[in-house]
């Protein structure tokens, strides 16, 4: 670990019982897939739980700053204590370094979510938005997720995530590092492995269904699902699961396109500003 880290933690080594843990998610505290996760993480480090009341999937990396963040000191299932937060998964993040927490974390991990978030859905996650907050606060940061089935075990599920974890930890993660973990569905023989991949492009295939209210007023609901890839992109997020391999994303925060920087660069600009003065 590198320059930003306060409390001096090296994360390094996966055995190191002092690595400082937030966990966090966008399902709400209550989630069965965070508690299956904090009863894993216990073993690497000191974990502290901040997540939000409420259920926030799908709202991407949105904060509140509007209203009042309330927080609430709750104990859960009998098992750990956290702060409830009514806001984002990435208002969890910043309050939790900024205020909640004696200390930065090293570690930032948001999940276990009940359903992936591969390809564009990454764009939508509050899941993985939880996880980006963390490397924008100078966190290493691990999204996980766990492909939607009728019967999610989070508990196998957390199993195979704190491998990875150890596994990634051990290897080499910096400071403002985030990867995105997607677990498939835990089917007999699944997961086959683990691939490390790159975030699928593979286009949604959306629709809204129009229904009626009990008034008969219109209203509607989003459905879509990702398209199933037909090119070479074997090396996907989308393909990995599809196989029954453990997706495990290196995702970076900066959204700018350097290629048509570049380019753009070498088009001829208009002079605009002040002249002649
Ligand atoms: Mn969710």
């Amino acid at each position: 670990m590198t320059g930003s880290i306060q409390c001096g933690t090296i994360i390094d080594d996966p055995y190191n019982a002092a690595v400082r843990i937030l966990l966090t998610n966008d399902d709400g505290i209550l989630a069965p897939g965070l508690a299956a996760m904090w009863r894993e993480l216990r073993s690497l480090g000191e974990v502290e739980v901040v997540a939000p009341e409420s259920v926030q999937s799908a709202v991407a990396h949105s904060i509140t700053i509007h209203y009042p963040i309330m927080t609430r000191r709750v104990h859960v299932g009998g098992e750990f204590h956290g702060f409830s937060v009514e806001g984002s998964p990435a208002d969890c993040v910043k309050l939790a370094v900024h205020d909640l927490l004696d200390c930065k974390p090293d570690l930032v991990v948001s999940g276990i979510n009940a359903g992936e978030n591969i390809g564009t859905h990454v764009l939508y996650s509050g899941t993985v938005a939880a996880a980006a907050e963390g490397a924008l606060q100078g966190c290493a940061a691990v999204a996980v997720s766990l492909e939607y089935s009728d019967e999610l075990d989070f508990d196998l599920a957390a199993r195979h995530a704190m491998t990875v974890i150890r596994s990634i930890l051990h290897q080499g993660i910096e400071a403002g590092d985030l990867v995105n973990v997607n677990i498939p569905a835990l089917r007999p023989g699944w997961p086959r492995g683990v691939r490390v991949t790159a975030q699928s492009m593979s286009p949604l295939e959306e629709s809204f269904e129009r229904r009626a209210d009990p008034q008969g007023r219109p209203y509607y609901w989003l459905s879509g699902k990702l398209t199933e890839e037909v090119d070479a992109a074997f090396d996907t997020d989308l393909r990995a699961m599809r196989d029954g391999y453990i997706a495990v994303t290196p995702i970076r925060i900066n959204l700018t396109d350097r290629a048509r920087l570049t380019h753009m660069r070498s088009w001829s600009w208009p002079e605009i500003g002040a002249q002649g003065h």
